[in-house]
């Protein structure tokens, strides 16, 4: 089956020189049509600048320094400012963790909705308050009226959902759009997001470190770990038998974790800050189950039945695997 967005070897730095921070060091992903894929990893494993290649987002001081991100097989690095644009607003949706950002301070709701709208609903004039609705806002000829800060966050994540949604883009890209949200609201906004999304027929892409929520709704996962994907496959089986050490380590730690009320969940010791390619496996200094060999050769995609592992050891007997990070 053709992938919808397809991300192969992806190295994206920051700045130039010596102190360029490389954000993404070969990153590998593949996004069918309609299906929903979470990405985890903690904080600085490059999640955000992943997502942002995806629409073209990355800032002026980023460099895609190699690989490729295509949609239905047209890269697009390749694309120019025009293009790039029109497959934004036809094809793609963005949510981001502060809905805030999204939204003009200056603009009452209703005329926003209808201005960022326009052109992208086939000629049908812009219902604000109809959109409003859809994403379940209560008394949306209210909030249509309103201004940005006279919204709560979850009400203004839902305005931001129903701007990103409105024209039922292929993909979706969420980065922790629910991580500034308290608990309930939080759990309402994850409803709504994939709710919509299966209506529509929009692919996910869900950004997050939030893994217990990830594993329930997500039907494949992503790990990532220095700048790659070190493991994705289906989530029940990605979390139920880990082929990666790191996933283990977050898979063993959810439980608990979970039960503390925590979403991040550590391993010991520190995520890498890379200036360069990696030269072995990023994750060899935290790791209960590094050799040599960990350390000076990067490792590829191991053969591994259903799922993408990038580990030296991942082919060896399972037995082998249940002593890590216990
Ligand atoms: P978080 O969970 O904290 O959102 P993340 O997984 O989204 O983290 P990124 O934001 O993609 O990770 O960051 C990856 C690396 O790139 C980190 O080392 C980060 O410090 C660096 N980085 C991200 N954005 C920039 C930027 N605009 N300028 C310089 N470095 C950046
Ligand atoms: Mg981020």
């Amino acid at each position: 089956m053709s992938e919808l967005l397809q991300i192969e070897g992806l190295a994206v730095e920051y700045g130039s020189g010596g102190a360029a921070v490389r954000a993404l060091d070969g990153a590998d992903l593949a996004v069918r049509a309609g299906e929903s894929v979470g990405v985890v990893g903690e904080s600085g494993s490059g999640k955000s600048t992943l997502g942002a290649a995806v629409g073209g987002l990355l800032p002026r001081t980023a460099r895609r320094t190699s690989g490729s991100v295509r949609l239905d097989g047209a890269d697009v690095g390749e694309l120019g400012p025009r293009e790039l644009r029109a497959v934004r607003r036809d094809r793609l949706g963005f949510v981001f963790q502060e809905p805030i950002g999204s939204l003009d301070p200056t603009m009452r709701i209703g005329r926003q909705l209808r201005s960022a709208l326009r052109g992208r609903t086939g000629g049908r004039p812009v219902d604000a308050a109809d959109l409003l609705a859809r994403v379940r806002l209560r008394d949306p000829e209210r909030v249509a009226r309103a201004f940005p800060h006279q919204l709560s966050g979850g009400m203004a994540q839902r305005v931001a959902i129903a701007m990103a949604m409105a024209a039922r883009p292929e993909l979706l890209v969420a980065d922790e759009p629910t991580a500034a949200l308290d608990g309930e609201v939080r759990e309402e906004v994850l409803d709504l997001v994939f709710a919509l999304a299966e209506e529509a027929g929009t692919a996910v892409l869900w950004l997050s470190h939030d893994l217990p929520a990830v594993a329930r709704r997500c039907t494949r996962v992503a790990v990532m770990y220095g700048g790659r994907v070190v493991e994705a496959g289906a989530a029940a089986d990605v979390l139920g038998s880990p082929g990666h050490p790191y996933t283990a380590a977050l898979a063993a730690a959810v439980p608990a974790a979970a039960a503390r009320g925590e979403r991040l969940v550590p391993v010991p010791g520190r995520p890498p800050v890379l200036h360069g390619p990696a030269a072995g496996c990023a994750f060899t200094d935290r790791c209960t189950r590094a050799v040599d060999r960990c350390r000076t050769e990067r490792p590829a995609r191991a053969a591994v039945p259903g799922r993408d592992v990038l580990c030296h050891r991942a082919g060896e007997p399972r037995t082998a695997m249940t002593e890590v990070h216990r």
